[in-house]
């Protein structure tokens, strides 16, 4: 086995010379950061005045497609705004998959709902629609006030959060379908998913609201940051108003009509993030090419290899090799980090994870197959 782990370590070596130890997902800044961050200091606008802010609304929602985008501090924190504004409260519930980075599981407590999770699908890596349509014909009733409730719990099921995980579009168009004939709203969770489409469409403009991530490690960064993104206007004034510690707009009162939040994304941050996609269409076909390259390789050498589903173009944040069991997963772990290689297993599943145990599941058998075996590979931009 350990001379399949050398030949993976001396390719992986070669698509990214110089580098050691080779990180799984480096930013790059090649473009204009520099020159916006001086801006931003020489006028003094690095806090939350400044037109960055709005520029990088604008260039999200083209690059989209989406009709509105509000920019804010992070993933987490669009998650937490989208999910307040589709009315989720203490004591429902939220779907969602136990395959995903904790943010959207947190999201859902953080308004004091459960999240109940549900497997997903071998080839898309997400939430899977005949399991989803299943429980919720079983376990689904349609109450008087419109709205979709656990026969089992007596609890709403308020929302649904799908993710498009390591940027592969999970089906949503099955998921809309299945969500909108039980009245129930869907939040996309595309933090990892910019510049992901699906039947040509971008991830995340499908349901009532999507979410995209800034983070460093993700396809764009501002540092930290995030974007809701939604086709729904009302929904979109409303996102900026709570996520805007609720002000009303005035020359100089203070008048904040709710509780509102300080999510702002601030100018500095928004101007890193106007240079990132100013070169973000090169940074999609590089990343193209490498995973052409890694689909070549592991082909050779007879090792699964995920690519993108079918009616799908992913951004391919994180390439991921497919294991034989969990044995090997720590083998090849223990054997490539320790060979200067940043590779990281899948995150352990949320249903696991001690504030999330006693949370309703159905079978994860498929979740717990890919936790088993699962490993990320570097996919930074090649310089
Ligand atoms: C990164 C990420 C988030 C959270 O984004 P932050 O900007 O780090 O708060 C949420 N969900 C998923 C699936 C992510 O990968």
């Amino acid at each position: 086995m350990s001379i399949i782990f050398e030949r993976i370590v001396r390719f992986i070596k070669s698509l990214y010379p110089g580098e050691n130890p080779v990180p799984l997902h480096a930013p790059r800044f090649t473009g204009n950061e520099k020159k916006y961050l001086m801006d931003c200091i020489d006028t003094t606008y690095v806090s939350y005045v400044g037109e960055y802010v709005s520029r990088f609304e604008d260039e999200m929602r083209r690059f989209t497609g989406a009709k509105c985008a509000v920019a804010v501090s992070s993933g987490t924190a669009a998650l937490h705004a989208a999910l307040l504004l589709v009315e989720v409260a203490p004591g429902d519930e939220v779907i969602t998959q136990p395959l995903t980075f904790v943010a959207t599981a947190n999201a859902i407590s953080y308004c004091g709902a459960k999240p109940v999770f549900m497997d997903v699908q071998r080839s898309t890596l997400g939430l899977d629609p005949d399991k989803l349509n299943d429980f919720l014909i079983n376990n689904g009733i349609l109450k008087s006030d419109g709205r979709c409730y656990n026969k089992a719990t007596g609890r709403k099921i308020a929302a649904c959060v799908p993710v498009h995980t390591f940027g592969h579009p999970v089906r949503i168009d099955q998921i809309m379908e299945i969500c909108q004939k039980f009245h129930i709203p869907v939040v996309e969770d595309a933090a990892e998913a910019l510049g992901s489409f699906y039947k040509g469409q971008h991830a995340g403009t499908f349901g009532d609201f999507g979410i995209i991530s800034f983070n460093g490690n993700k396809p764009v960064t501002t540092g930290g940051g995030g974007m809701i993104i939604t086709n729904n206007e009302t929904y979109a004034v409303k996102a900026k108003h709570l996520t805007t510690t609720a002000k009303q707009p005035h020359q100089w009162e203070f008048i904040h009509d709710g509780i509102g939040y300080n999510y702002r994304l601030p100018n500095i941050n928004a101007a890193v993030g106007c240079a990132q996609l100013e070169c973000f269409a090169g940074v999609l076909e590089n990343k193209r090419t490498t995973t052409q390259l890694y689909k070549q390789f592991f082909q050779e050498i007879g090792m699964p290899f995920i690519t993108e589903p079918e009616h799908a173009r992913s951004n391919y944040w994180l390439n991921a090799i497919v294991l034989k069991d969990r044995q090997e997963r720590e083998d090849f772990l223990q054997y490539s980090r320790g060979n200067g290689i940043q590779t990281r297993p899948v995150w352990t599943l949320m249903s696991k994870l001690p504030m999330y145990q006693k949370c309703q599941c159905t079978s994860l058998e498929t979740a717990q197959w890919l936790e088993d075996r699962l490993v990320n590979i570097p996919s930074s931009v090649r310089l």
